[in-house]
């Protein structure tokens, strides 16, 4: 058995050469723990400054952390990219079993660089890479039936994953997705773009290393520890019986769910595409990401009955959360459950961001309607809650008939730039918003989180806990805070559910049985050094914070803490741009 720790080990694959080798990196695992504090070192060492998001010198590196496989719920892989929806620093994080299947293969991170000139899936194992002819999966636009042609390929023992690109990643639409197993996606920022202009269909890792553990007795104890936290929690109990689609609701009661391309922040059809209905009529189970006791993922079923077979019925299982319920339903007025799922299976089987496709198609729709675009140019009629134009239009952003889909591939402040409507396009720093119209937090989190998204510092959930907002310097400063400690959590790969779990004391005392000993103030140091590194590699990558624009739909549609006042947002962001350039010039 192989007691050698495969963390500190990083694979690189050369797609232009064919060729791999294998380094030993212990300088960044022990300086940046895993995950994202190592990948944007990776990043540093391998992208030169003035890369395009879909040229072959992109780098996309996955990375892991140390507890990654020992404990429950660090379920997450970190991709760090450049992003071609952005066109800055794109980073996306999944479960599944791609986590452990890196670890268990004998490695703690993974960079592919280059491009094929001919379509390939690779297949990744302990000390081995496989360049495999994908031709024959070129052009399934179903990234399911590939994920199920590539589980015959995967001939293998071990725990696997299989990562792989649908359609819309071979057409380099800027907000493909990269599906893992069947249910978990590295969603966000265009993974599946930059893989597609790789011309890698699919990657299958697997893995049966073992780890050392230097003291077994301590990590048994804390384990323990930490399972019966997570199992015992009211906080990830919630996450179990309705997953964040329990979200809706409540978000709609206090006016924060965006509605029609946020001309509303309330939805009359809440009580039919929430988390509770859904769970009442339609859900089929649950399921976890490898390592997780929680398991949030909620399936749903529809039954579809074959034409002229009368009791014969197609089934398909569907996963949903808050977003998606956002994205696909209140944001396009879509008010049935049914129609809501069939939005989402077909976002799926192309392999799109769900998030960024529903705004996508909520801008078009205002457009439309609006005049500033015609049918000319959308080829069929939009408006709200049409389902069946809805699915046609995720299939023309995906196939590019004519120029206005070719520019809407490209996401909403390329689309609005050229046709107009930017004061509806919602998009913060060029990603589209998530489904949370809360306040000043939301906002500025959006704006200046590292991702733009509300996974940054959830402004999110600061809205929904103060009565009145602190002043914009001090709203900044917190949000950056808490940033700065999302990304030891992102580093050690930390399922961002489980944060309450994952305290500062409980991550010390998980992380001394591996042999880390860290005081609160080093890891919290270490989370501030990372989150400055990260914001100086987007610098370089050419982010220009003074060019951060606000659409006014933000200020004319009211939040619980009634409308928001630009100045304020503007005097938040003058902040912000104050304390990088410091920060970053030290
Ligand atoms: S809580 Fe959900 S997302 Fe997090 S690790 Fe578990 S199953 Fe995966």
């Amino acid at each position: 058995m192989n007691q050698r720790d495969p963390l500190k080990r990083v694979l690189y694959i050369d797609l232009s050469r064919k060729s791999f080798w294998i380094d030993d990196r212990v300088d960044l695992f022990e300086r940046w723990l895993g995950g994202i504090g190592v990948a944007v070192q990776l990043f540093k060492e391998e992208a030169p400054k003035n890369i395009e998001p879909l040229s072959p010198e992109n780098p996309v590196i996955f990375s892991i952390g140390p507890l990654t496989s020992l404990y429950p719920l660090a379920s997450k892989t970190v991709a760090l990219f450049k992003s071609p929806l952005t066109g800055n620093l794109g980073e996306s994080h999944a479960g599944g079993r791609s986590a452990i299947a890196i670890r268990l293969a004998g490695y703690g991170a993974i960079i592919i660089k280059g491009a094929s000139q001919l379509p390939l899936y690779l297949v990744i194992k302990e000390g081995e890479v496989e360049f495999r002819d994908g031709s024959a999966l070129w052009g399934i636009s179903n990234a399911n039936t590939v994920g199920r042609i590539l589980r015959e390929a995967a001939i293998g023992r071990g725990i696997r994953t299989i990562m792989r690109i649908g359609k819309a990643g071979e057409k380099l639409v800027s907000y493909a997705a990269v599906i893992t197993e069947t249910y978990r996606h590295f969603g966000r920022l265009g993974l599946g773009a930059v893989l597609g202009s790789k011309k890698v269909k699919g990657i299958i890792i697997y893995g049966k290393h073992s780890i050392p553990i230097q003291d077994k007795k301590k990590y048994r104890e804390i384990y323990d520890r930490l399972y019966r936290l997570a199992v015992g929690s009211d906080a990830m109990k919630r996450y179990h019986d309705l997953g964040t689609a329990i979200n809706i609701l409540p978000l709609n009661y206090i006016g924060a769910l965006p509605t029609r391309n946020l001309n509303s922040s309330r939805f009359e059809g809440a009580e039919e595409i929430c988390g509770e209905n859904i769970a009442e009529k339609k859900l089929a189970r649950r399921v976890a990401c490898a390592h997780c006791p929680i398991a949030c993922i909620h399936i749903a079923s529809i039954r579809e009955p074959y034409p002229d077979e009368p009791y014969f019925y197609k089934t398909t299982f569907i996963s949903y959360d808050h977003e998606l319920l956002y994205s696909l339903g209140s944001m396009l007025g879509v008010k049935k459950i049914d129609d809501v799922l069939r939005l989402i299976d077909t976002v799926e089987a192309m392999g799109l961001d769900a998030i960024s496709t529903g705004v996508c198609l909520a801008w078009a729709t205002e457009a439309y309607k609006r005049g500033i675009i015609t049918i000319n140019e959308t080829l069929v009629e939009l408006d709200w809650g049409n389902i069946d134009n809805y699915i046609q239009v995720i299939k023309y952003i995906v196939e590019q008939p004519n120029d206005f889909y070719g520019m809407l591939a490209r996401g909403t402040r390329e689309a609005s730039k050229h046709y107009g409507g930017q004061e509806f396009a919602l998009n913060f720093g060029g990603n589209e918003m998530p489904g949370y119209h809360t306040g000043y937090g939301a906002i500025i989190g959006y704006s200046i989180g590292s991702r733009h998204s509300h996974l940054d510092c959830a402004g999110y959930r600061v809205d929904q806990t103060i009565k009145e907002p602190p002043s914009p310097e001090e709203f900044v400063e917190l949000l950056i805070k808490e940033e700065e400690w999302r990304q030891i959590l992102n580093s050690l790969t930390i399922c961002l559910f489980a944060r309450s779990i994952y305290n500062v004391e409980n991550i010390i005392e998980a992380l001394k049985p591996l042999g880390y000993n860290y005081t609160e103030e080093e890891l919290k140091k270490t989370g501030e050094e990372i989150y400055f590194e990260k914001q100086k590699l987007k610098l370089k990558l050419g982010f220009k914070p003074e060019e951060l624009k606000i659409p006014s739909r933000v200020f004319e549609t009211p939040t619980p803490h009634g409308l928001l006042k630009r100045e304020y947002i503007e005097e938040a962001l003058q902040h912000y741009i104050k304390l990088i350039e410091y920060k970053t010039l030290q």
